[in-house]
């Protein structure tokens, strides 16, 4: 089953130009099942995700994307809106309570304009953010950065045995389905979708 699990629409991203029809057309054209929309730290009610589902015949699923002390992070399963900065450890008791998947966003967007070393000293450097401690995965595969930053993202995820996971951070039609993760079973709800992240039952595919 293949899904976009990052995405902005207008309906609770200021910083997004697309209309969650405009999503779902997109979607579609892309061949993908479904969509798990993340707006910035807010989370769509379960009706309005089926009433967007029932309309286009794809799967709609919700997560959110907190921003936090320690960078963006997106969640699947929690339904608690954070009502202030939370730090990655309080998101993730949170999200450890419910039983759900808290992954880094983009952990290294824009890292490469610090000018780091080599790669060796890049990954040891990056081991050591405390946020990685604090999250069951890394996004590395995510449509808005460099091809760099993303196989950066995925060696630390390696090397710190943690869960890789890719969509495209869309924020416009054009960038939807850049980053699929396709599911090796069928997702009937968003706990099935929890769990299958958990147990990286999937795998990534770029795109564009
Ligand atoms: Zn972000
Ligand atoms: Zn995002």
């Amino acid at each position: 089953m293949k899904l976009d699990l990052h995405i902005h629409t207008t309906e609770f991203s200021s910083c997004s130009t697309m209309s969650p029809d405009e999503l779902m057309i997109a979607a579609r054209e892309n061949g993908l099942d479904g969509v798990c929309i993340t707006e910035h730290n807010r989370i769509w009610t379960k009706s309005q995700a089926e009433a967007l589902s029932n309309k286009h015949g794809l799967a709609v699923f919700r997560g959110m994307e907190v921003t936090t002390t320690g960078g963006d992070i997106l969640v699947f399963g929690l339904e608690e809106e954070p009502d202030g900065m939370w730090t990655p450890a309080m998101l993730k008791s949170k999200v450890d309570a419910v039983g759900g998947a808290a992954i880094a966003a983009h952990p290294f967007r824009g890292f490469l304009l610090f000018g780091f070393g080599d790669l060796k000293m890049q990954v040891q450097d990056a081991l050591d953010n405390p946020t990685f401690s604090q999250v069951h995965g890394l996004e590395v595969c995510n449509g808005l950065v460099t091809e760099t930053e993303n196989n950066l993202a995925r060696e630390v995820a390696e090397a710190a045995g943690l869960i890789m996971i890719g969509g495209s951070d869309a924020h416009r039609p054009e960038a939807v389905g850049t980053c699929i993760t396709e599911f090796h079973d069928f997702i009937a709800n968003e706990k099935e979708l929890v769990q299958a992240i958990l147990s990286s039952r999937f795998s990534l595919r770029k795109i564009k």
